[in-house]
């Protein structure tokens, strides 16, 4: 089974992901890989930095960086675990590309898929979760000085927030949408309920 988790600046993705994995493993019994993009390999670890602390880039290049870095996560961690037969839960995938690169920066969007695709040779996840917050309130929750790309403006983010919940309505199968303006607690156990019925479905 194969999890992304998706949503704007400061919505709870590493927390909200973090802990459906820990109940997935006990649930299931089964091994869970967390991992996230950019970021979830060595290699990754390196373009993470290049694009939040690097030079400014145009949104081309900022594209190609993170689907160089998908398609090395993909071939490195995820298909592996998969074909081992165990879950992954994955802060961050293909839809961040399309939404931020696609519609925040305003690539085309369905090119934008279609670069992630070519990367990551079609992989899709099951199960998407969106934790769909405003980007005041996400911003609000930021605790360290905001990166490079946390500065992009309002408009950005509101761009961006809109293309997910584009894409959600496209494909209510693959989506569940949570409000992530709530308490920990209550975002986990929203989860926890729609990703079971969505998985079993
Ligand atoms: O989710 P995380 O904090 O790891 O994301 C790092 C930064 O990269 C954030 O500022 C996020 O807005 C940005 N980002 C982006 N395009 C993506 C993925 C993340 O601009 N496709
Ligand atoms: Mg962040």
């Amino acid at each position: 089974i194969f999890v992304s988790f998706e949503g704007g600046d400061g919505c709870g993705k590493t927390t909200q992901s973090t802990l459906l994995g820990e109940w997935l493993a006990q649930a299931l019994g089964t091994e869970v890989n967390l991992t996230r993009e950019p970021g979830g390999t060595p290699l990754g670890r390196e373009i993470r930095q290049l694009l939040l602390h690097g030079d400014d880039m145009g949104s081309r290049a900022e594209a190609l960086l993170y689907a160089a870095d998908r398609s090395h996560h993909i071939d490195t961690v995820v298909r592996p675990a998969l074909d081992r037969g165990e879950v992954v839960v994955t802060d961050r995938y293909i839809d961040s590309s399309v939404a931020y690169q696609g519609g925040g920066r305003e690539l085309t969007p369905t090119q934008v898929r279609g670069l992630s695709l070519w990367a990551t040779e079609g992989l899709m996840p099951h199960l998407t979760v969106l934790l769909d917050i405003s980007p005041e309130a996400g911003a609000a929750r930021f605790t360290d000085a905001p990166d490079r790309l946390e500065r992009s403006g309002d408009e950005f983010h509101r761009r961006t927030r809109q293309t997910y919940l584009d894409m959600a309505a496209d494909e209510p199968a693959r989506w569940i949408v949570v409000d992530a303006h709530g308490t920990i607690e209550d975002i986990a156990r929203e989860v926890r309920t729609r990703a079971t019925q969505c998985l079993s479905a």
